[in-house]
C-alpha cells in the first residue's frame, strides 16, 4: 500500500541544517517517494529557509493560535523537492516573531528563552495545517522533541482532528539527550489539558519534557541505530527515559540512516580537488592530501597519515578526549591532524592552541564549512570520531565512501556500521576480519583511544596490504538510503497496526 507520510521536523537540508537531523529529514522523504510515497514535510520558515529556496508560495492557508496569552498568526508557505512526478511538498509555518532571527535555537548567549513557545507553536500548526490543508494522511512522522507534543495531539483527538483516527504516529528519536525539558508552568503553552501532566505521559520529575511526551503517545518509535535503540532502554544511556523506553519496548526499533551518495561521493563530488572510486583511490586520495596540505599550510608528505576529524564541539563528540591525546601525544604520533568543528568555547580554545603550538602537525578550523568537510574526508587516511555516545553518525560513513578508514569508539550507531580489524583474525566483536573496515575501541578513557589510534597508525605504516583491503571493503560497503527507506515503510505499517490495537 502506498501511503501518505507527513514529517514534522526542525532541520531538514536544504533549508536548515545544525547537523545530521537535517540530512535525514532533507533524504529520507525523497527515498520514500522513490518507492512511489507521497511524502509532505513540515519546518519552521527560518529566516535562512525563507532565503534558501527561490519558489516559495503562499498557500493562503493562515490560522491563529492562542499562546501565551496572546493571538499568534500562522500563515503556511509551500515549496517542494524531489522530481516533478512525485515531488516533496515543503510546508513552511510562518510567524516572524518565532521564526525570523539568526539562528536556528540559540545565540551566543545560549538557547532562546523562548523555545518551548516556538515548539508548541510549531507543533499546533502543523496539527491544524493538515487538517486545512485537507491532507489525505497515513502517518504522521514527528522528529525529536521539537515535534514530539504531535503524537500527543495526535492520540487525544486535540481539537477534533478529521484526520484523527485515519493516521498512526511515528516519533524519531535522533538524539536523546535532547529532550525539551522546561517548567511544568510551560504546560499551558501546550494546549493540553493537565490531566496528561503526570509521570507516564509529559511530566517528568516535577517539569514538562516535550520527547517523553512524544515517546509516551506514539504509536511506534524509532532511533537511529539497532545498538543505540538497545543502549537508551539502560540507564547508563538512557538520560532518565530508560524506563519509560522499557515500558514501549514491544514499539521500539533502531534504523541506520543512509547516506545521500548523489551528495557523498567521491567519484562526482563537486568540492573535491580531484574525483576518484574503487579503481583509483590510490591517486586520487593522494592529489587530494596535497591539496589539504597545502591549504591548511601542513608539511607536504604522501606517507604521513593524515587523521580528519570533523564535527559539533560538544563533549558527546569525544572532545574531551581528543584534547589530552593531542596534548600529550602529537609530538609522539608521526601523523598530521586536520579538524573542522565549531561549538563550545573551551574545546575550541584548546584545539587552537594545539594549532599554533604545532602548525606542522595540526590544522585547526573552527567554523561549520560543508564543502571544507566534503574536501576532508577524501583527504585523509583515517577518521577519527571517539564520540562519548554516538546515536547513529554520519561522518564515519561518508569516511567509508571515500576510503578514509574510520577510527571510532564502540558505542551506538558506530558499532553497527564500523567492524574492527584485529590482527588476531577476530575482532571484539566476534566478528572475522572479512568484514573489517575500521578500527574501533571498548573503553571510552585516554588509554584505550591512545590505544587504538596507535594501532591505526601502525597499521597504515607498515601494513600496506591490510589498509588497502580495509579501504576497499568500506568502500564498497552500500550505505545508501535504499534499505533504510524499506525499513522506514515497515515500522509505518508496524505503527499502522499498533494504532488500530487497544492499548
Ligand atoms: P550530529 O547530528 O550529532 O551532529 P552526525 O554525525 O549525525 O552528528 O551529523 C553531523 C553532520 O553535520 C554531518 O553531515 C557533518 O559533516 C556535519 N558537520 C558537523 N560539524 C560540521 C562543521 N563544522 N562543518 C561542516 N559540517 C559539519
Amino acid at each position: 500500500m502506498k501511503m501518505h507520510i507527513v514529517m514534522a521536523t526542525a532541520e531538514a537540508i536544504p533549508f536548515a541544517k545544525t547537523g545530521g537531523l537535517a540530512d535525514v529529514c532533507g533524504t529520507l522523504p525523497l527515498m520514500l517517494a522513490e518507492q512511489g510515497h507521497k511524502c509532505s514535510l513540515f519546518l519552521p520558515a527560518y529566516r535562512r529557509a525563507l532565503s534558501s529556496h527561490a519558489q516559495i508560495i503562499d498557500t493562503h492557508i493562515s490560522f491563529v493560535v492562542e499562546i501565551a496569552g496572546k493571538s499568534m498568526a500562522a500563515r503556511i508557505l509551500k515549496t517542494s523537492i524531489g522530481p516533478a512526478e512525485n515531488p516533496v511538498d515543503i510546508y513552511l509555518v510562518d510567524q516572524p516573531l518565532y521564526f525570523d532571527r539568526d539562528h536556528l535555537y540559540g545565540d551566543q548567549h545560549g538557547d532562546y528563552r523562548d523555545n518551548c513557545e516556538r515548539f508548541c507553536f510549531f507543533s499546533r500548526c502543523v496539527v491544524e495545517a493538515i487538517e486545512r490543508l485537507k491532507i489525505q494522511i497515513d502517518i504522521i512522522h514527528c522528529h525529536d522533541w521539537q515535534a514530539a507534543l504531535i503524537p500527543a495531539y495526535h492520540k487525544t483527538n486535540f481539537g477534533n482532528l478529521a484526520w484523527y483516527s485515519q493516521a498512526a504516529s511515528v516519533m524519531t528519536i535522533h538524539n536523546l539527550a535532547y529532550q525539551g525539558r522546561y517548567w511544568s508552568h510551560d504546560m499551558s503553552l501546550t494546549g493540553l489539558d493537565w490531566t496528561y501532566f503526570n509521570w507516564q505521559q509529559m511530566e517528568f520529575y516535577g517539569d514538562l519534557n516535550l520527547l517523553k511526551t512524544g515517546i509516551s503517545f506514539a504509536d511506534y518509535i524509532t532511533t537511529v541505530s539497532p545498538s543505540y535503540a538497545h543502549e537508551i532502554q539502560q540507564p547508563m544511556h538512557g538520560c532518565g527515559l530508560d524506563g519509560t523506553l522499557r515500558a514501549r519496548a514491544d514499539r521500539i526499533s533502531g534504523i541506520v540512516n543512509g547516506v545521500d551518495y548523489g551528495v557523498w561521493d567521491p567519484s562526482h563530488d563537486q568540492h573535491l580537488p580531484a574525483n576518484f572510486s574503487i579503481d583509483n583511490w590510490k591517486q586520487g586520495k593522494a592529489a587530494c592530501k596535497r591539496a589539504m596540505q597545502m591549504e591548511m599550510g601542513l608539511p607536504p608528505s604522501e606517507t604521513t597519515p593524515m587523521i580528519g576529524l570533523i564535527g559539533r564541539l560538544a563533549e558527546q563528540k569525544g572532545w574531551d578526549l581528543v584534547k589530552p591525546l593531542l596534548e600529550l601525544y602529537v609530538d609522539a604520533f608521526d601523523a598530521q591532524w586536520v579538524i573542522l568543528g565549531n561549538g563550545e568555547a573551551r574545546f575550541a580554545h584548546s584545539l587552537a592552541e594545539l594549532a599554533r603550538r604545532r602548525p606542522d602537525r595540526v590544522a585547526v578550523r573552527l567554523e561549520f564549512s560543508d564543502p571544507l568537510a566534503h574536501r576532508i574526508e577524501a583527504a585523509s587516511d583515517m577518521f577519527l570520531m571517539p564520540s562519548r555516545y554516538e546515536p547513529c553518525g554520519l561522518n564515519q560513513l561518508y569516511s567509508l565512501r571515500y576510503g578514509t578508514v574510520p577510527v571510532v569508539h564502540a558505542t551506538g550507531g558506530l558499532i553497527d556500521t564500523v567492524q574492527p580489524f584485529s590482527p588476531s583474525g577476530h575482532n571484539h566483536s566476534g566478528d572475522f576480519n572479512g568484514q573489517a573496515n575500521g578500527f574501533s575501541f571498548l573503553q571510552y578513557d585516554l588509554e584505550s583511544l591512545k590505544e587504538c589510534v596507535s594501532q591505526a597508525i601502525d597499521t597504515y605504516s607498515r601494513e600496506p596490504q591490510v589498509w588497502d583491503t580495509l579501504v576497499t571493503h568500506g568502500m564498497t560497503q552500500d550505505w545508501s538510503w535504499t534499505n533504510s527507506a524499506l525499513a522506514y515503510e515497515t515500522a509505518y505499517r508496524r505503527a499502522r497496526e499498533l494504532a488500530v490495537t487497544k492499548e
